[in-house]
């Protein structure tokens, strides 16, 4: 048996991966394993074991909210009720949505349809205003197609009609569990695939959301009423606010909006039920019968190309912790997470701050003016890491009754929180509120609070760890930390300013020298093949510029560590990075994940700086060698 032949110059991620790639496993109920899916996999197993505990009564629980939690644990792995139930449980919503014979009565029960998490023409929530981040506003938008993305509805999209095959015989056979006729399912079906293919025609592309600040689209409520009708919007406005009835609202989806009526009217009403019915049954079968559970899963394991589902205990523990996110990530933190870990990161994110200004400073694109506004921005970035000091109170209302089935119990907690959601549009924004719990293994930049997240779950190894060196660390967690940060002045962030308004802070020509290297970024990466296909170079050029801008950051800090190890850096970058997949899931980031592949996240990012050529004496004669003149450094 030979030894590895890949030299580090011309394949980095193989070079530092390959071995690891040829053996390994990837788990049956999971689409991808190493790197950060090695990293979830231990804090799953650690959870696991905790939740166990707590609901064998072996570990007293001190945070008062994780006892609805571990209540919730035992509800999933209560499968002789569940089983014993089969389908009941939610028949009696499911026969409240086919008693809807109007579009009046379907106004007349739009709310109440909404809190109990029936899909409605239109999709509506309260979040944050990008304009003025201090308060909250009323948003709109088409409602979710059942494939992955509107481009598989296209005639030449083999996926597509595949996936909508196995969609439609997962449907039919969970639908004969209902008291509707042979007839009417079949009816039931037709309507539901009928019905999706015209909002396919009318909802954003991957493509289109990607640009999220094209999402901030006020419009009167009177206009948006108008295109909705007949559904309508100003009574569903009117249940919920009384005479405090938002006069504006913000379509997030414009052409979905203006064009309602290409797929919602007196002709579609009936379509939309049946629609409805479909949706509302599949969604549930995860809190139904052990069979349903299975049968309902058919159409996500085939998306992913996993073979098993989770097994039971893990059922439990993921709905019980993603059900309770807040309370479990606190739990997590304070457990496993060290004050020592949490000093040193918090410090590492304060120097790469502190670089970050530095490099604006000696950008040469950029006016004094504009970077002077880049650096208040950097200024005012709030941190929050490792896990919240406390579990806010939405999470202490998550209640359900004891005799719930677990159907019952979570559509309870969701109405709760959607109509918490509802209640905040009169409400200040809370900035302190977290978007990632703490046991959840990632990091994120969120645009409109200027703020960066890491859950404690992120902070190990490779990532980072107080026995791995500054230099291994740089190209782990430094990495990831830069890259939030520059999520602050990706295509998208650079629309929003220091208190994350929606705020222009460029002037024009400032601005279109960063276009111009935004358009080098997208060429940087499109058409690149992979795996049969081909990288949409816009798609996910806002997470190459961050990894491009994180990269810059912390190779700069390098150099000024006594003793840096550029070797050291580079290989541990790789490794985090290291994944293997299944062929399908592999397939559905490459056409709707705003993330290049990790493989060239590890491999494209490196060749843009001077440092990997001088590490590994990369030449012109070496796989990962680009001509000067094609590297690309934004930030
Ligand atoms: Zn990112």
């Amino acid at each position: 048996m030979s030894e590895t032949t890949v030299r580090i110059q011309d394949d980095l991620y193989q070079a530092v991966n390959g071995e690891w790639l040829k053996t390994a496993v990837i788990p049956e109920d999971k689409p991808f394993t190493g790197g950060f899916a090695d990293l979830d996999r231990d804090v799953e197993k650690t959870m696991m074991a905790d939740f166990r505990s707590f609901a064998e009564g072996e570990k007293t629980i001190d945070i008062p909210e994780m006892r609805y939690a571990v209540a919730l644990y035992k509800k999933v792995l209560d499968t002789k009720r569940r089983n014993a139930e089969g389908v009941s449980p939610v028949l009696p919503l499911l026969e409240m949505i086919r008693s809807i014979k109007t579009v009046n009565e379907l106004n007349a029960a739009a709310v109440d349809l909404y809190l109990r998490g029936v899909s409605l023409p239109v999709q509506m929530d309260v979040d944050t205003d990008m304009q003025d981040t201090s308060r909250n506003s009323f948003g709109i938008q088409g409602p979710d197609i059942i494939l992955p993305d509107t481009a598989y509805y296209a005639e030449d999209n083999p996926a597509g009609k595949q996936l909508l095959a196995v969609y439609a015989d997962m449907a039919a056979k969970v639908l004969a569990y209902t008291p509707l006729t042979a007839e009417e399912q079949k009816t039931f079906l037709d309507d539901t695939l009928a019905f999706d293919a015209l909002i396919a025609k009318k909802v954003k592309s991957r493509l289109e959301w990607s640009e999220y600040y094209k999402c901030y689209n006020p419009m009167p409520t009177d206009e948006v009423a108008g295109y909705a009708a007949p559904f309508d919007v100003k009574k569903f406005l009117e249940n919920v606010y009384g005479d405090k009835a938002p006069e504006t609202l913000i379509v997030y989806d414009p052409k979905a909006i203006r064009e309602m009526s290409g797929y919602f009217s007196e002709e579609t009403f009936l379509l939309y039920i049946h629609w409805a019915y479909v949706r509302t049954l599949l969604r549930s079968t995860a809190c139904l019968s052990e069979e349903l559970f299975a049968l309902g899963r058919t159409y996500t394991r085939q998306l992913m190309g996993v073979a098993a589902d989770p097994a039971l205990e893990k059922q439990a523990y993921l709905m019980a912790s993603q059900a309770y996110a807040e309370p479990a990530g606190v739990y997590y933190g304070r457990t496993y997470f060290g004050e020592e870990a949490k000093k040193d990161v918090v410090e590492l994110v304060k120097k790469i701050i502190e670089t970050y200004k530095l490099r604006i400073e000696r950008n040469t694109f950029l006016s004094p003016s504009t970077k002077e506004q880049a650096i208040r921005k950097l200024s005012a970035i709030v941190i929050k890491m490792g896990y919240p000091d406390e579990v806010k109170e939405i999470w202490t209302k998550l209640k359900f009754e004891e005799g719930d089935s677990l159907l019952e119990a979570m559509n309870r907690i969701a109405a709760v929180r959607r109509k918490d959601m509802l209640e905040k549009l009169f409400k200040p924004v809370d900035r302190t509120e977290w978007l990632m719990p703490g046991h959840m293994v990632n990091a994120c930049y969120d645009p409109m609070r200027n703020d960066i997240t890491f859950p404690a779950a992120i902070l190990q190894k490779p990532f980072y760890s107080l026995h791995q060196s500054v230099s291994e660390n740089l190209g782990g967690i430094g990495t990831v930390i830069g890259h939030e940060i520059s999520h602050a002045f990706d295509n998208n962030g650079a629309k929003f300013d220091e208190h994350g308004n929606l705020k222009n802070w460029w002037t024009e020509e400032d601005f279109k020298a960063f276009e111009a290297l935004t358009k080098e970024m997208i060429e940087q990466f499109d058409g690149i093949e992979f795996h049969g296909g081909k990288v949409n170079g816009e798609l996910v050029v806002s997470e190459n510029i961050a990894d491009n801008g994180g990269m810059g950051v912390t190779l700069e800090i390098m150099h000024t560590l006594d003793k840096p190890d550029y070797q050291a850096y580079f290989i541990n970058n790789a490794r985090v990075w290291c994944m293997k997949a299944k062929e399908e899931y592999i397939q559905l980031m490459l056409a709707n994940d705003v993330h290049s592949p990790h493989e060239l996240r590890a491999n494209i990012c490196p060749r843009n700086f001077p440092e990997w050529y001088e590490a590994f004496g990369v030449t012109e004669n070496d796989g990962m060698y680009i001509v000067p003149d094609k590297r690309i450094s934004i930030w």
